[in-house]
């Protein structure tokens, strides 16, 4: 073979493609059964940072590659020697969010929710994180959209015996001629079928070696190994959380990045991650400590788990990393929002393609049906009927009973809580006020797209027309690996010293989305599934030029 992708998730798709598209012939090597191809993207919501694009255009908003590139490099924070290739990638990338992005995935039949959607607002002045500007474009259709096109081109390409797709096959080493890496070697393991996501049999029943010009890795992050998480928390997020729901499958967990590391690559960034702070247990779950991560509007009151109001600027949908690292003062690993019926129909959006089959159906019915019913999306109200953090009430005595019901112990003051609630409702009907969530929520319906379908009309949470009050409590939830391997701007892994590893190429979340980190510390999300394509594009190029 000229070339070897381990792992075949969307960068690993992508890498494959472009390897075919020059012309070379490709081992794609899997470890999961034989129907799963697209890892984690097939899963995903499919939102997309693009910048400058028509749909923000349309809804007035102005964005540029200048302001791109201010949020992205004030967010990431690159800080440490290790940054100059991440911060390299970073540059590479915003340029393609800007430029040829949008074009190619519309080569590739990839269409986008008209509305754009505005992730992590930052709600800081110019010099703080966050999304000035709405940039999250929701693919139609979702993750499995995003994968389609490239999982056809490779069916393709083994109907046409340029790629031969080895499922069940586990890569455990790589081997290397005369400093060159030349081969992979690994387990073949018990073929069984599962259902998509869910964990599969880790029994080996052969071994494999395989020997290919170029060596691609693919193989995604560390999410679904707790143990990893956890000794890679870096302090200044506070003690490691020993609760967590996992947001991805078991699948992601970290082998690509230990072999990569064995065979000489320099992994940097191990401490940087990305895990939500608004994460609910799926009462159907697929994989293993199965979490859904809300994306929410910025309307719900956040409270610790003793009920006290987080302080500014963590509300929802601000700053993941600093809300993150202010849960982790509190000595908890939960939190809770409090919010009213009229709030979750409008500002509750789940992540996932599964949670979205209305966008992820193409269904333009199911869509109406989202916008304009009393109880919200269907899969937010089953969440609401039957998720175990969700507890229902017209009365706010007898729901934070039922919240304190919860939990271990009964923490929660319902006075206390009472008088929060009640010194912001007092601030709610005036768009001057100085409450900072306030200003926030009057300032985000400015935005054309928030007032159609994001942030709910400003209303009192204790107004029972609005009601009932709904409590949510919200676990830590892992989903994204920040660093990586540590790769050039052709996807070559590096050595510690710097100097590229012959014949080993690493691209997607492996390699930190490009470089080992190209968000540096935070995202301005929807900068992943973008990650993978674009880096997966680059390792396939740099491979195939590579072979003789
Ligand atoms: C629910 C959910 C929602 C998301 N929503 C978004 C979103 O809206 N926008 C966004 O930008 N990002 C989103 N993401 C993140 C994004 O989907 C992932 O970061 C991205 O898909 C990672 O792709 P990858 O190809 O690098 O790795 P993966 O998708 O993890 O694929 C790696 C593949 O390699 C295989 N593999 C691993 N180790 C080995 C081995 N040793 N041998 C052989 N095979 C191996 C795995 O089985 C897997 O198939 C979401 C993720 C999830 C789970």
């Amino acid at each position: 073979m000229d070339a070897i992708v381990v792992g075949a998730g969307l960068a690993g798709l992508v890498a494959t493609c472009e390897l075919v598209a020059a012309g070379r012939r490709v081992l794609l090597l899997e470890q999961e059964p034989a129907p799963w191809l697209g890892g984690q993207a097939f899963w995903s919501f499919g939102g997309l940072f693009l910048v400058d694009s028509p749909a923000q255009r349309r809804l007035g908003v102005r964005d540029s590659l200048e302001r791109a590139t201010a949020d992205w490099m004030r967010t990431a924070g690159f800080d440490r020697d290790d940054d100059v290739w991440p911060r390299l990638w970073a540059e590479a990338y915003l340029h393609f969010a800007a430029g040829e992005k949008r074009s190619w995935l519309r080569q590739h039949g990839i269409g986008f929710f008209p509305i754009v959607g505005w992730a992590e607002r930052g709600g800081y002045e110019k010099t703080g994180p966050g999304n000035s500007v709405p940039r999250f474009h929701v693919t139609w259709g979702t993750g499995p959209a995003v994968v389609a096109p490239f999982e056809r081109r490779v069916r393709q390409a083994v109907d046409e015996g340029r790629v031969v797709l080895k499922f069940r096959h586990r890569a455990e080493s790589l081997t290397s001629t005369g400093g060159v890496i030349t081969g992979v070697r690994g387990s073949i393991l018990k073929d069984q079928p599962v259902e998509r996501g869910r964990p599969s049999s880790r029994v080996a029943v052969g071994q494999f070696e395989y020997r290919g010009q170029a060596i691609v890795l693919t193989t995604g992050g560390i999410g679904g190994n707790h143990e990893l998480v956890r000794q890679n928390w870096p302090s200044r997020l506070g003690p490691a959380p020993q609760e967590m729901l996992s947001g991805v499958p078991a699948h992601v967990d970290g082998s690509g990045l230990t072999l990569g590391q064995a065979a000489g690559g320099s992994v940097i960034n191990p401490d940087r991650m990305w895990h939500y702070v608004e994460g609910i247990e799926n009462w159907s779950p697929i994989w293993p400590r199965h979490g859904i991560r809300i994306l929410p509007g910025p309307s719900s009151m956040w409270f610790d788990a003793l009920g006290n109001r987080l302080p500014a600027p963590n509300f929802p949908g601000y700053d993941t990393l600093a809300t993150l690292q202010h849960l982790g003062t509190t000595g908890f690993d939960y939190s809770w929002f409090v919010l009213t019926q009229e709030i979750i129909k409008r500002e509750f959006a789940l992540s996932g393609s599964e949670q979205n089959p209305d966008l992820t159906n193409k269904s333009i019915a199911m869509l109406l049906q989202r916008i304009v019913s009393g109880s919200g999306p269907r899969p937010v109200e089953a969440f609401k009927q039957r998720g175990a953090d969700f507890v229902v009430d017209a009365d706010l005595d007898q729901l934070v009973k039922k919240m304190n019901a919860l939990t271990a112990e009964a923490r929660l003051d319902p006075v206390a809580l009472r008088a929060q609630i009640a010194a912001r409702d007092a601030e709610i009907l005036d768009p001057l006020s100085r409450d900072p969530q306030v200003h926030g929520i009057y300032a985000g319906r400015r935005y054309l797209g928030d007032r159609l379908i994001r942030i709910a009309r400003p209303h009192k949470l204790l107004d029972p027309n609005a009601g009932p009050l709904i409590g949510v409590r919200l676990h830590i939830l892992t989903r994204k690996t920040l660093g990586g391997l540590q790769t050039d701007l052709s996807s070559r892994v590096l050595r510690a010293d710097g100097s590229p590893l012959p014949g080993l190429y690493a691209a997607g979340e492996v390699a930190g989305f490009g470089g080992g980190g190209m968000h540096g510390y935070r995202s301005l999300e929807g900068s992943f599934l973008g990650g993978c394509l674009f880096s997966g594009r680059i390792a396939g190029r740099a491979a195939a030029a590579a072979v003789i």
